[in-house]
C-alpha cells in the first residue's frame, strides 16, 4: 500500500483500476487518509468552504428506487418555499460570510419551474452583488434551461451520476430515468461554462470495489471540477429502503467505504473540490469531520428554515433537523476548529481545477 500511496502523491491520475479498488478494499485505512489530506492541504491548505444549503422544495417528478421524496412516496408533505423566502436565505447566507450557496430540490421540468429559478437567481445576484457563489442541484433538464439559469447568475452545477455502472443504474432507477441522459447534461453543463460537479453514493446493494474504482475513473473521464459523494442509506419508505434498518455495524462499514472514497478520489484527481456531506453525519455524528480529514474541503451546512426540514428527508436519520442557520454556524466553527483547520469566510471557494473560458 505504501508504494501506491507515494505514487498516487507524485503525481494525479498515478493509480491503476485495481489499485484504486486495493485501497478501497483496506482494513487499515489511517495512512490512506493521511496521504490523501497531504495532497488536500497542498491545494487547498488547512481551510473549508462552506456552501449554505437551501432545500427550496420537494415536489419531484422521478422516482429513484433509494429516495425518500421520490414522487411514488405518497406519505411526503409536498412544499416550496416562497421565492422571497428563497432569497431572505440567500441574502442571510451571504451576509454571514458563508462565500457560496447551493440551491436544491427535487427534480422538476417546465416553464413554470424553469422560470422561478431564473427569477430567484436574478434577484439573488442583484442583492449579493453577483458576490455570492450559487450552485444549483435541480436535476436533469434541457440545454436551454441550464443556459438560461447560467445567464440568470449560477456559476455551478451538481448533478451526481449516482454511479457510472449503467448495469447497476438501472437496478437503482425506473426504466424511463435513463443513464445516457445523465452522461449528456455533464457534458453539457461543461460546455455552457459551469463549474460541473458530480459524484456517487457509496455502499449500494451490489456495487462492488471495481465499480466504485471505475466512478473514480468516470470522474477523471468527465473532467469535473467538484465532487459530492456520500454513503448510500436506506430510507424506510422506498423499494430500495423499506426492508432496510442499518445496526450499528452496517453503520460504521458505510462511513469507513465512503470515507476511502473521498481519499482516493483525492488521491486521484487532486485539485478538485471535495464535499464531506451531511449523510456522512447521519452515520457518525463526527461523520463530517471525518471526511475533511480523509481528503474533503467542502461543508455544505443546511441554512433552510427549520420548519420545512423533516419534510426534505432523502434518508433516514438526516441530522440537524431541528438546528436554526445560526446555531449551526456557531457548532460549525468550533467542529472545524477542532481538526484543526479554519473556514474560509466570505470566500466563493471555486475549484482549483477549474478554468474560466476553457
Ligand atoms: N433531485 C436532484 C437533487 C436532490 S437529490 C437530483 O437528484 O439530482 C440529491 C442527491 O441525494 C442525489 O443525487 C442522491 O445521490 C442523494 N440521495 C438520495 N437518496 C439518498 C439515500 N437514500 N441515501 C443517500 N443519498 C441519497
Ligand atoms: Fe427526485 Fe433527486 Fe430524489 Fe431522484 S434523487 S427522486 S430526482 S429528489
Amino acid at each position: 500500500m505504501q508504494t501506491r500511496l507515494k505514487q498516487a502523491l507524485s503525481c494525479p491520475h498515478n493509480l491503476s483500476r485495481s489499485d484504486i479498488a486495493e485501497l478501497l478494499a483496506t482494513t487499515e485505512p489511517a495512512s490512506l487518509f493521511a496521504a490523501a489530506y497531504t495532497v488536500k492541504e497542498r491545494h487547498i491548505g488547512k481551510h473549508v468552504a462552506l456552501r449554505g444549503l437551501i432545500e427550496f422544495g420537494n415536489h419531484c417528478q422521478k422516482d429513484c428506487y433509494y429516495c425518500g421524496i421520490r414522487k411514488s412516496n405518497l406519505q411526503v408533505n409536498r412544499y416550496r418555499l416562497e421565492a422571497d423566502d428563497i432569497v431572505r436565505l440567500a441574502v442571510w447566507a451571504y451576509a454571514q460570510q458563508y462565500g457560496s450557496i447551493v440551491l436544491q430540490s427535487g427534480e422538476l421540468e417546465g416553464e413554470e419551474n424553469t422560470a422561478f429559478v431564473e427569477n430567484i437567481l436574478r434577484r439573488i445576484t442583484a442583492e449579493t452583488h453577483g458576490k455570492l457563489g450559487i450552485t444549483l442541484s435541480l436535476g436533469e433538464q434541457t440545454d436551454d434551461v441550464y443556459q438560461r439559469w447560467h445567464a440568470a447568475g449560477a456559476q455551478r452545477y451538481l448533478l451526481r451520476i449516482e454511479t457510472s455502472n449503467p448495469a447497476l443504474y438501472s437496478q437503482i432507477h425506473p426504466a424511463d430515468h435513463a443513464f445516457a441522459r445523465r452522461v449528456n447534461c455533464l457534458h453539457t453543463l461543461r460546455q455552457l461554462g459551469y463549474q460541473t460537479g458530480s459524484g456517487v453514493m457509496t455502499g449500494l446493494p451490489g456495487q462492488s470495489l471495481e465499480a466504485l474504482a471505475d466512478d473514480v475513473l468516470f470522474f477523471q473521464h468527465m473532467n469535473l471540477d467538484m465532487i459530492g459523494m456520500g454513503p448510500y442509506i436506506p430510507h424506510h419508505q422506498t423499494p430500495m429502503g423499506n426492508a432496510l434498518n442499518l445496526n450499528p455495524e452496517d453503520k460504521e462499514k458505510q462511513l469507513q467505504l465512503a470515507l476511502k472514497m473521498i481519499a482516493v478520489t483525492r488521491l486521484y484527481l487532486h485539485d478538485v473540490n471535495i464535499a464531506a456531506t451531511t449523510a456522512l453525519q447521519a452515520l457518525d455524528d463526527r461523520g463530517r469531520e471525518q471526511g475533511l480529514l480523509a481528503g474533503a474541503n467542502v461543508i455544505m451546512p443546511n441554512v433552510t428554515d427549520v420548519e420545512y426540514r423533516s419534510n426534505y428527508q432523502l434518508y433516514d436519520n438526516k441530522p440537524c433537523l431541528d438546528e436554526n442557520a445560526a446555531k449551526c454556524r456557531t457548532c460549525l466553527t468550533w467542529r472545524i476548529r477542532t481538526i484543526g483547520e479554519s473556514i474560509s469566510w466570505g470566500q466563493r471557494g471555486d475549484s482549483p481545477h477549474w478554468q474560466p473560458n476553457r
